[in-house]
């Protein structure tokens, strides 16, 4: 039996009891980044939340079917639908392709995640594989009257729909976030909120990916990717759809303008958002050009997890402003933390009631519209109780299940404790490996990482070399 998870919908403007489609089970579909770019700690503060919010609910008993996209195409400068692809813009800026600069930041992406702890969604989708259901879904808008071609190009007719504005009465605010001083006027559209479904040449002739459609060569606009992705692999219904709050308009919004005209019904209940990190100057864009990565932070000696963290100690539903004097205090508590933890002795009998107290009082905390602070709090309060040090370790490991924090080192400092020798032999191999490698001689390379596979030792390629782990 699953508990009570709540969190803020913000399809209603309030916090909810969590209730899935189907007992049990959730489906969530969370927006990918946008690969033309490394990814911000903005945008990393978004899927930091997301992932804690899949993790609580699976901590809370439910399993969880989660898809990401990654937007590789069709994502223009503004995101009312004027300006340049920004995937163009990424190739240009380095004198790529845009397949190769989606493959590195896709990459890029994954490795900070990685860092971060932010569990990979069971399914990732790029949305240059899936053109043939977006061309599907836009042939029966047209079918159904809610799409129109003007000037070559495929648009919404928001008109068609008695409520399109869908969070306005909840969150008109947040929904001018979308709203850009750069937008202009395309003559095509009949309502100024209708957006473009497909692209075709008689706009930006230089884009470097294209496909044959009915309605010529073109590209797929942006919003038709989540609805068409989403339902590739959840279904014509879902439960939980996240995203930053600037996804709220215009994006979220006509997400659901054509996928409930699609399907004629409902799609997602609850919609989760997450508030922006800013910096001194405002709101951290990739598109300022300049902006702090995770890799950055790491350069001047912020570890990943301690911005995970800085990220957990404060509410989602807040904006974040970031500075370098709170990083240097969480990173210092961090370090107390762990060390605290790494005091505990792995001794002695579970104590199981104060084990099922303390789990359902974290579990309140997080299932809480994510209260991840409180969520730290607790842990305090457990270091500081008179219960075992066994039943602590326990807990602390247990809630690390959500926080993923590292917090018992256990995963990470016990993933290469291994008697001197064997360590020697590692090396060795790993040292052979390479050598394999340089010669070209791949076979071998493969045969070693096997061999080692065999004896329980993953490798792993990083861009700061090899690393090996136990399985
Ligand atoms: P993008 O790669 O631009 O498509 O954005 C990826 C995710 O980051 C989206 O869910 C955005 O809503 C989110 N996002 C963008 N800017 C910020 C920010 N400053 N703080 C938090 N999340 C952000
Ligand atoms: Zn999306």
């Amino acid at each position: 039996m699953e508990n009570k998870v709540k969190f803020y919908n913000t399809l209603t403007g309030k916090v909810e009891t969590f209730v899935p489609n189907e007992e049990g089970k959730v489906k969530m579909y969370t927006c990918g980044p946008t690969v033309y770019h490394f990814a911000h700690i903005g945008n990393l503060r978004t899927y930091i939340m997301e992932d804690v919010l899949e993790k609580t609910l699976r901590y809370a008993g439910y399993q969880v079917k989660r898809v990401m996209n990654i937007t590789d195409v069709g994502h223009l400068s503004s995101d009312a639908d004027t300006g340049e692809d920004k995937m163009l813009k990424g190739a240009k800026r380095e004198h790529k392709t845009v397949m190769q600069i989606a493959k590195y930041y896709t990459d890029a992406f994954f490795e900070d995640c990685r860092k971060l702890n932010i569990g990979r969604p069971e399914i990732v989708e790029p949305a240059t594989n899936c053109i043939d259901e977006f061309i599907h879904m836009i042939e029966v808008l047209l079918e159904k009257g809610y799409a129109y071609i003007a000037g070559d190009n495929v648009y919404f007719d928001t008109s068609k729909l008695e409520n399109y504005y869908v969070f306005s009465s909840q969150s008109e605010k947040e929904l001018m976030v979308g709203v850009r001083d750069d937008v202009s006027e395309d003559t095509n559209k009949r309502n100024k909120s209708d957006f473009v479904l497909w692209f075709t040449k008689s706009k930006f002739d230089n884009q470097e990916l294209k496909w044959n459609s009915p309605w010529g060569t073109g590209y797929p606009g942006w919003h038709i990717e989540c609805s068409c992705i989403s339902m590739k692999h959840l279904g014509e219904s879902m439960d939980i759809h996240c995203g930053g709050v600037d996804n709220i308009f215009p994006h979220h919004t006509n997400e659901i303008a054509q996928s409930e005209s699609y399907t004629g019904h409902k799609w997602c209940n609850y919609w989760f958002h997450v508030h922006h990190l800013n910096d001194k100057s405002g709101k951290m864009s990739k598109s300022k050009g300049e902006f702090l990565t995770a890799s950055l932070l790491e350069e001047k000696g912020y570890p990943a997890l301690v911005y995970r963290m800085f990220c957990l100690q404060s509410h989602y539903r807040k904006p974040l402003e970031f500075s370098y004097e709170v990083m240097d205090n969480v990173a210092a508590a961090y370090d107390k933390l762990l060390k605290a933890v790494e005091r505990l002795e792995d001794k002695g009998e579970l104590d199981r009631e104060a084990f099922d107290c303390y789990k359902n009082k974290f579990l309140e905390a997080v299932a809480s519209d994510l209260n991840t602070a409180m969520g730290i709090t607790v842990i305090y309060e457990l270091l500081k109780d008179s219960i075992n040090d066994k039943t602590k370790l326990a807990l602390i490991r247990s809630f690390d299940e959500v926080l993923s924090l590292n917090l018992t080192g256990g995963s990470r400092k016990n993933d290469t404790e291994v008697d001197p020798e064997f360590e020697q032999y590692i090396l060795e191999k790993i040292e052979e490996r390479k050598a394999a490698k340089k010669a070209k001689d791949f076979a071998k390379a493969d045969e070693i990482r096997s061999k080692l596979a065999e004896q329980g030792i993953l490798l792993e390629d990083t861009r700061e070399g090899v690393k090996w782990r136990k399985a």
